[in-house]
């Protein structure tokens, strides 16, 4: 937390209380975000919080490489993640969760044995799997 606020300074970022609640937010969600999910939170205490400036600021976030946005959508909008580096993700067909895969790329990755499709070369590969999680399986 500490560090990427000391990042967010040095990079010029002006981190006001409202941003500095979306910025602790995310870092402390395990989860996969959507702006709603925070907003939702981040407005009871901040009653004055827009929903565009959460969205604007994850965008900034996202711009500098801090946290990413992810092209899977949780119950039909974008979420974020706050591990802005490449990992998998599985989305629950049922309860929309979007759970992290943690496969090494390339090492584990059968899709990228290839390493070269149509000689296009590939560098790296993100992952949607959908299906049933663990808890609605039962
Ligand atoms: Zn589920
Ligand atoms: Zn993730």
């Amino acid at each position: 937390m500490k560090k990427m606020v000391e990042r967010l300074r040095k990079k010029g970022i002006t981190l006001t209380p409202q941003r500095m609640a979306i910025v602790e937010y995310m870092l402390n969600s395990m989860g996969h975000p959507t702006v709603d999910d925070i907003y939702d939170e981040i407005k009871k205490r901040y009653p004055t919080m827009s929903k565009a400036t959460v969205y604007s600021t994850l965008k900034l976030l996202s711009d500098i490489g801090e946290i990413q946005e992810l092209s899977i959508r949780k119950r039909g909008k974008a979420c974020f993640d706050p591990i802005p580096h490449l990992h998998h993700h599985f989305l629950c067909k049922n309860c929309g969760k979007v759970i992290n895969v943690e496969l090494n790329c390339p090492g584990d990755c059968p899709i990228l044995a290839a390493e070269e499709i149509d000689g296009n070369s590939i560098e790296e590969i993100q992952a949607y799997m959908y299906g049933l999680c663990s808890n609605c399986r039962d």
